[in-house]
């Protein structure tokens, strides 16, 4: 068990320069981007050309080739300024590049995943359908074979992205009797495909900025280049995508939980009731020390994940059992921990701001609605408790 860890000189550096980019770039949009519902084309364009949506993907392949932990520190930035935008990345990065990195072919990876890494294209993920969310190896969509062709019929949903990616990698059951071990497979979807189209975009809670849509597959014909992975593999390829997701999406919410930390923290010292600054109470006090020792132990367990995906590598073919196995219960501790800490400390922010903190508008408001997803998608909190517990009991501590 590898405990040693820390940033190097380059790695602080580009988070640096992501924290002022974030700050020029993203920052000045999303409030307005939250109230008119909208996706930030204008900053994940910039986002997209200064090479933020390839940020883990070596460089042969398109993308700034700083691995995992540098992708988590970008996330963390990210998470600082606006969940939607960490959304809009990882979706494309996570759950987008990552299968491809793991499971293309050379061909795949040039024709999909560079242009995806250098942000000229942008990716989607979909699994989940009406009748198949936390039971996601149950897929109805159809891929059925004619010779080495496939066809598709079905529809997905809640895909973040959907609405604007321009390829989509869709799970479909080339099987449906074997379910999810061998009877799904991964397949890249472009936008344009005849029979493939965009349904209802929802309308949510949070993450204004980052569209939830329908997916509708109607005999979708698509040639054997477009299969991801092995026939019948799907969902391991689903799997190991969501490992590195899961470990993302805790960088992103420790990002909210430093923000929502740092803004109750000044606003305490600044507001005054009773005659005195709200800081000086000791109530008040023992909220901030709880905040900033969840925001303390989550950087711990955010970047040991990441780092163990790192030494791991891009060849799943070459882990081991045990390899796997780590990785999978920690991504599932990580995501599960992050997401009940970032509602935890943005809900106590709230508190600290008093009644400001319901006003409409102000960021630990925003906050406090982007936050809760988090506990639901990639997999429920639920979930993830029954991820370490089968491991917990088939391997012990
Ligand atoms: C904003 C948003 C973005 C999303 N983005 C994507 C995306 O990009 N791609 C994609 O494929 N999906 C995406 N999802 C889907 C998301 O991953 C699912 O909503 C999630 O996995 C839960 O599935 P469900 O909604 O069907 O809930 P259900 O599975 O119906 O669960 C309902 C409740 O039952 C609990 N439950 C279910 N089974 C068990 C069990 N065995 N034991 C104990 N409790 C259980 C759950 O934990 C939950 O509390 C997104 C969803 C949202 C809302």
């Amino acid at each position: 068990m590898a405990i040693e860890f820390s940033l190097t000189p380059d790695q602080e550096a580009f988070r640096a320069a992501a924290r002022s980019f974030l700050a020029k770039e993203v920052a000045p949009v999303v409030a307005e981007m939250d109230e008119r519902e909208e996706f930030p084309a204008a900053s994940v364009r910039r986002l997209q050309e200064e090479g933020y949506f390839g940020i883990p993907v070596p460089e042969e392949y398109g993308g700034l080739g700083l691995g995992k932990v540098g992708y988590c520190l970008f996330l963390e930035e990210l998470g600082r300024v606006d969940a939607s935008h960490g959304v809009i990345v990882g979706a494309h990065t996570s759950l987008g590049t990552t299968p491809l990195l793991y499971y293309g072919t050379e061909d795949q990876k040039r024709r999909w995943l560079m242009p995806a890494a250098k942000g000229e294209k942008l990716l989607a993920f979909s699994l989940t359908e009406p009748g198949s969310g936390s039971d996601s190896g149950a897929v109805h969509t159809v891929a059925e074979r004619n010779g080495d062709r496939w066809s598709l019929t079905g529809t997905k949903i809640y895909v973040s992205n959907g609405r604007e990616a321009d390829t989509v990698i869709v799970m479909a059951a080339n099987d449906p009797k074997l379910g999810a071990n061998g009877g799904v497979t991964a397949f890249l979807v472009d936008r344009g495909t005849p029979g493939f189209r965009v349904g209802r975009c929802e309308k949510k809670m949070g993450l204004h900025g980052s569209s939830t849509a329908e997916l509708i597959l109607d005999h979708v014909d698509l040639g054997p280049e477009h299969v991801l992975g092995e026939v019948g593999k799907g969902f391991h390829v689903a799997m190991t995508a969501l490992d590195v997701g899961r470990v993302s999406l805790g960088a992103a919410s420790l990002g909210g939980m430093e923000a929502a930390t740092e803004a109750a923290l000044s606003f305490s010292q600044n507001r005054t009731q009773f005659g005195l600054p709200i800081s000086e109470y000791e109530v008040i006090q023992f909220k901030l020390a709880d905040m900033a020792m969840k925001v303390h132990a989550l950087r711990y367990l955010v970047y040991h994940a990441a780092a163990r995906q790192d030494r791991m590598g891009w060849t799943p073919t070459a882990w081991n059992r045990l390899e796997r196995q780590e990785k999978t219960r920690e991504s599932a501790v990580v995501k599960c921990l992050a997401s009940e800490w970032a509602s935890d400390v943005i809900d106590e922010a709230l508190q600290i701001h008093g009644g400001l903190g319901y006003i409409r508008g102000t960021p630990i408001e925003r906050a406090y609605r982007d936050a809760r997803i988090s506990e639901i998608f990639e997999g429920t909190n639920e979930i993830q408790r029954l991820v370490v517990a089968r491991d917990l009991l088939a391997r012990g501590l």
